[in-house]
Parts: C-alpha cells; structure tokens; sequence
C-alpha cells in the first residue's frame, strides 16, 4: 500500500496526520534452527517486506490502534491500569508490549496507532516479532526512553514469552531490530553479540512458503525446549552451547533418545552456522549447499520438526537447482516455508518445478518470494504540511 494511501487511512480514522513512522521488518534464518534457546549462533537476515506503524501521541492515556491487516477491529486500552488481554487477537501484541514496557519500570504515554504490513503472517518470517519490535519503536521514542535496538528487541521477547505464551528465542525480534541492508548477521546467542556478513551480490534469497496448517506449534515447540534442557541437565551443564560431541557421547546411557537427538541436532548446527558464516564470506555454493542439507536433515531426523510438505518442497527446489543452489527448512517448522540460496538467473527453475511438482503431490500450493535483506528498526518523524 502506497505511502499516501496509509497517511489519509490514518487521518480519516483519527481526524488528524501521524507525526512519525516505526518500520521494522520480518525475517528469514539462512541457518542455526532452535539454536537460539540454547545459547548458540544463528545466521538470519531482515527482509524488504515489513511492518509499519504511523502514530501520532494522544493528550490522554489511551493507546487505540487499527491495522490494515484486520479492518474494522480496533483495540484500545489505558497505559495507567494493569495491562490484561482484551478480546482482539493482535491487539494483545500491541498490549503485550506495553505490559512489559510498564513491567520494566518505564512510563508510557497515549498514542494512536495504524498498522500495516506485506511480512505474511503465520508463515515463518516473523509477522510477529517485526510488529512487536515496531512498537517497540514508537513506545522508544515517544516517551525518550533512549533503549538500544537490543534493549527493545529482549522486551520483544519478553512480550511473546511472558505475555502471548510462545517461548521463543531472541532470534526474531533481535534480527528486525539490528538487521542490516544486504547483510546476514550472524548473532551469538549467548551475549547477543552481531557481525554483519555481507550477501554475495549474485546471491538470490528464495522463499517457499509450503502453506501446510501447522498443527500443535506451541506445545510442540515447549517440549523441544524441554528436552535440550534436559540434556543440558543431564550433561552437567547450563545450556548445551557449552556441550561438545565428546560430552554428548559420554551422556549418552544418561539420555533418553530423544534428549539425545535434540542435542546432537543443536551441537552439530551450531557447527554449521559458523561454517556457514565462512562459506557466505567466500560465496561458495557447494559449502552453503552441504551445510544447508546438512541442516535440514538433522531438524528432520534430530530435531523431527518438519512436515512431508516441508521435505517434499525441499526435494523439489534442490532437484531443480541441482549443484547451483543451497536448500532447506527454515523458521520453527512444522510447517512453514523452505529457503533456497541460488543465482538470480535459476529463480525461475524453482518456480517451474514447484509449479509442476507441488501441488500434485501435497495437494497444496506454495507461495514464494524472492527477497533481498532489508533493514532493521527504523522510526521516522514525517514532515507535517
Ligand atoms: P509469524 O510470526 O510466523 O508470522 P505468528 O503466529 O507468530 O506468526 O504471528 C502472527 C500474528 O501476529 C498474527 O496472528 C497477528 O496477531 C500478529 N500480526 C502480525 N502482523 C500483523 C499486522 N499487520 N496487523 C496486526 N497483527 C499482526
Ligand atoms: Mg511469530
């Protein structure tokens, strides 16, 4: 939606022009899958496609907020009273995050806001997190709270943790506050330390969106938590970013199969992530193709959190790209979409190949998206007339 078309939406809905603009955008792993909550190393970048919020302060308490997504339903809630969930399913993102805004110890203010976003939600790129760090942004800024991206990306967390019941890791939020134009960042997951990794020019990101339902993500996703706690527990250790293959193998009659799994899967993938780290710098595609493989085998076998929709449409992708191209599963899983890297000139084979192969054998159509990494949080004040 054009620029011009959301700033008179905004005005008709509150009678005056926005004063400013907080985009951050979704995200796509290139790899390090479930590493994030064991402490590790994940290699995501930010995506063109984002969420922008316009708003404007409000003279009284009130936070109300529309979104283009969901026309219609608004929320609106005070900033002085406890913060519960109300009756709006997005909204409670909105109310999430003033929650732990206010947890933290900081003032919030009345503010109206207009939503609007292109990061599809529900498949994998983190509509989520680049709307609860958006928001993020404004709450910042307008009450001159001074936080650093990072500061506003672990509220993020805290907000999807403590408040929507999702434990998730910090990649999300960290990769829309601090992501870089053409770059990968690779973040350590322990100190949340970043480095910028530049994205070969040549290089094409494409997303495969495999639309198969995700069924049971939450409880699913929580017991994956438990079991690498466990294993950390059982290995003598807080979290298995310290664990080694040696110790894994001197654990082993301790472990259930499962415990052992899920550990072999996160040692072995932060392994790759490095590796990967390496193999982006040097734009070599055989590296970035075993790793990736790599990747996607041990979350199928390791971590079992794909989907036959998901493995089919990697088995399509990587056939049609054959060596010119590196394929896997990306995001939670159980659903969700695949990430291929490959030259600009075969994004075209991936299309034909999905088109023709998909759907007769899932009964399911895909969407995809060639993407190029954008930029983290922005906030803007917009020129008033
Ligand atoms: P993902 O983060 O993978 O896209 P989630 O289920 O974690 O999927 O987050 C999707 C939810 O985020 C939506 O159900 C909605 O509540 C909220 N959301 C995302 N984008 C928007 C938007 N543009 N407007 C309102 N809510 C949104
Ligand atoms: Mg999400």
């Amino acid at each position: 939606m054009s620029f011009e078309l959301l700033s008179s939406k905004f005005e008709e809905l509150y009678q005056q022009p926005a004063d400013a603009i907080s985009i951050a955008p979704g995200r796509v792993n290139l790899i390090g899958e479930h590493t994030d909550y064991s402490d590790g190393f994940v290699l995501p970048c930010a995506l063109e496609y984002a969420t922008r919020v316009l708003y404007r302060p409000r003279a009284d308490d009130k936070i109300v907020v529309h979104s283009m997504s969901y026309p219609g339903e608004k929320d609106e809630f005070s900033v002085s009273g406890d913060i519960a969930k109300g009756d709006s399913q997005w909204g409670n993102y909105i109310r999430g995050m003033a929650f732990v805004f206010k947890r933290a110890g900081f003032t919030l203010k009345g503010v109206d806001l207009l939503i609007e976003s292109d990061v599809p939600q529900g498949c994998g790129l983190s509509s989520s997190a680049a709307l609860e760090v958006a928001i993020g942004g404004v709450f910042n800024t307008i009450a001159e709270l001074g936080l650093s991206a990072q500061r506003i990306a672990l509220l993020g967390q805290e907000c999807e943790n403590d408040f929507m019941d999702i434990k998730c890791g910090i990649m999300d939020q960290l990769i829309s506050a601090e992501g870089e134009k053409s770059h990968a960042l690779l973040i350590d997951c322990e100190n949340l330390k970043t480095e910028a990794i530049s994205i070969p020019e040549d290089l094409s990101i494409v997303i495969v969106n495999s639309n198969y339902k995700r069924k049971l993500v939450g409880s699913e996703y929580n017991n994956r938590r438990i079991d690498c706690e466990q294993a950390a527990s059982k290995m003598g250790i807080k979290v298995l970013r310290s664990a080694t293959m040696a110790m894994l193998a001197d654990a082993k009659p301790q472990l259930s199969e499962n415990e052992y799994k899920r550990a072999h899967h996160v040692i072995t993938e932060n392994a790759r992530v490095i590796a990967a780290t390496v193999a982006l710098k040097n734009n070599d595609m055989d590296a970035l193709r075993e790793l990736m493989t790599g990747s996607h085998v041990s979350l199928r076998d390791d971590f079992e959190v794909t989907v036959p929709a998901t493995d089919g449409l990697v088995n399509i992708c990587q056939a049609a790209l054959g060596e010119r191209g590196a394929v896997r599963m990306t995001g939670g899983g159980f659903g969700g979409a695949i990430v291929c890297l490959c030259r600009a000139d075969d994004v075209d084979a991936i299309k034909t190949a999905v088109e023709e192969q998909y759907y007769a054998q899932f009964n399911l159509t895909a969407d995809i998206y060639v993407c190029k990494a954008g930029h983290g949080l922005t906030v803007q004040a917009l020129a008033t007339a």
